[in-house]
């Protein structure tokens, strides 16, 4: 059975919105995070010469490709010399990675402020790794077959504004038997913990950021089918409440369209997603009043 498997292909997606809490404390943070992550992708590059990587940025208003780069194919790899004796291919990935960010990031920059929006666009980043997974799943040659898994590292909050994306995403993920990790930087992420538990992946928000590499390493470096023999951090609680479509907020109780399933936190007599007309409920029966009747 596993002889057949041939490649694993890891996309990492790296949030790299200046907007994050940690990074506007200290800037620094951002270039250890990628340090490590290189570090991290390099890893799983060693593990075996047929593993895959993809690494993608995401920023303030877009998702990049930062490797492979999107323009190149597979000949720089040949005419990188040695350096230090590093194996060319990790020079390579950390070449580009670092080009390719620093030029992203003065892109941004010069596209002006983006005024108080700085939410990063997780859900579409995902969308984008999930299309790339897809289509080198396409490409693959009769009998062969690969494992695919997304990692997110974030020190962002998951925000209910995205939440009809993220579910797209995560059930899309599991449809293509696609494992999604987060590793949470700064906060709890009640959204992307229903991913990781809805697609089998592994939810981690780390207790030390200077440790990043080491968790990284340890953790999500391990492919999903052997960890089941290792001992890692037990798996979080999921908080499954829902995001109303009315608000995008999480709600405990709601009412459910019956034709569409679209969620609302208040009645309304026409569904804003289907525009199906429902019939006015009478009064809420009064069950409580009537049992301090009986009793008194
Ligand atoms: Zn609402
Ligand atoms: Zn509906």
């Amino acid at each position: 059975m596993n002889e057949e498997v041939e490649a694993s292909l890891l996309v990492i997606v790296l949030d790299t919105n200046p907007g994050q809490r940690l990074v506007r404390e200290r800037t620094h943070i951002l270039t250890q995070c990628l340090e490590s992550v290189i570090a991290f992708a390099n890893s799983h590059l060693m593990l075996k010469s047929t593993n895959k990587l993809a690494v993608l940025a995401c920023h303030t208003r877009s998702t990049e490709f930062l490797f492979p780069p999107p323009s190149a194919c597979g000949t720089q790899v040949a005419m990188l010399r040695q350096q230090d004796g590093q194996y060319e291919l990790f020079t390579h990935v950390e070449k580009t990675i670092r080009q390719n960010l620093q030029q992203l990031v003065i892109r941004d920059a010069r596209s002006g402020p983006i005024g108080s929006v700085c939410e990063s666009l997780l859900a579409g980043a995902l969308a984008m790794a999930l299309c790339y997974i897809h289509r080198l799943e396409q490409e693959l040659s009769a009998g062969r077959k690969m494992n695919s898994r997304i990692l997110v590292v974030t020190g962002s909050a998951d925000s209910a504004s995205q939440y009809m994306s993220y579910m797209n995403v995560f059930f899309t993920a599991q449809k293509q038997n696609v494992t999604l990790d987060v590793c949470s930087l700064d906060r709890d992420m009640g959204l992307l913990q229903q991913g990781c538990d809805i697609t089998g992946g592994l939810y981690l928000r780390i207790p030390q950021l200077q440790g990043l590499l080491q968790y990284l390493l340890w953790v999500f470096l391990p492919e999903p089918t052997i960890r089941k023999q290792l001992v890692l951090p037990p798996p979080v609680k999921v908080d499954y409440r829902a995001a109303c479509f009315c608000h995008r907020e999480l709600i405990d109780i709601g009412y459910v369209c019956s034709v569409c399933l679209s969620i609302f936190c208040k009645f309304s007599p026409i569904c804003t997603t289907c525009h199906t007309v429902f019939k006015t409920p009478g009064p809420l029966p009064t069950k409580s009043k009537k049992k301090k009747i009986k009793l008194s």
